[in-house]
């Protein structure tokens, strides 16, 4: 017999739920098994409605702390997790990964060169905490260049060029990535660079840079 009262209802449920939690579980848990693939559907199904984006959206947004400390923790894990994702989608995920490209070329540049601009400055920054050009003293981050003390730098290059077609062998790069120490570079502003090389073909070139800084005021 139902009861009339919901309220008694709703208690006789609970205590239902309570009594038989084992039983529960297990039954759904046999249900979500023989279901599966009806189950993921749906789930896919909803996440692409505009009900699933609008309650995913909202949960981003007010969770912002709880996911970057999560991820902070999980770090290790949410990347093999990836990983394992990747390899066992990988012609999906490299096929939405070139449309993603493809579909926001703009804004991929616009960010990447942003990227670029912030490790330049931290490369440089490790180069010489100064920052500054060993020669003449300008500090014009925008005109320094990380530079070979004792030479060979475009052989270096020529040389990490035919070893590998795919890696870079852009300085900057190769600092922040760690496969390039710094112990026997320093920086050169763009002008006293020139000279320096310069000088390495022809010998003393009597040029020198003066660099003042009060013009530049
Ligand atoms: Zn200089």
């Amino acid at each position: 017999m139902p009861y009339k009262d919901p309220e008694k209802r709703r208690e006789n449920s609970r205590k239902y739920r309570e009594d038989n939690k084992e039983e529960i579980s297990r039954k759904r848990k046999e249900y979500v098994e023989k279901n599966k693939e009806k189950l993921d559907t749906y789930t896919k199904e909803y996440n692409a409605s505009s009900s699933g984006k609008i309650v995913r959206a909202n949960y981003t947004a007010t969770h912002k702390e709880e996911n970057k400390l999560y991820r902070e923790k999980n770090k290790e894990k949410i990347k093999k997790q990836q990983h394992e994702n990747y390899l066992k989608n990988r012609e999906a995920v490299i096929k939405r990964t070139t449309k993603y490209h493809q579909e926001h070329r703009e804004e991929r540049k616009q960010w990447y060169s942003k990227y670029y601009q912030d490790i330049r400055l931290k490369v440089l920054a490790r180069v010489d905490p100064n920052m500054k050009c060993a020669m003449c003293g300008c500090d014009d981050t925008r005109f320094l260049e990380v530079n070979h003390i004792k030479g060979g730098g475009n052989k270096e290059v020529q040389e990490r060029r035919k070893e590998s077609h795919t890696t870079s062998s852009n300085m900057i790069l190769l600092i922040h990535t760690g496969k390039r120490d710094v112990k026997d570079l320093n920086l050169l502003c763009r002008a006293c660079n020139s000279i320096d090389h310069l000088e390495r073909v022809y010998g003393k070139t009597g040029l020198k840079v003066v660099w003042d800084k009060e013009t530049t005021k």
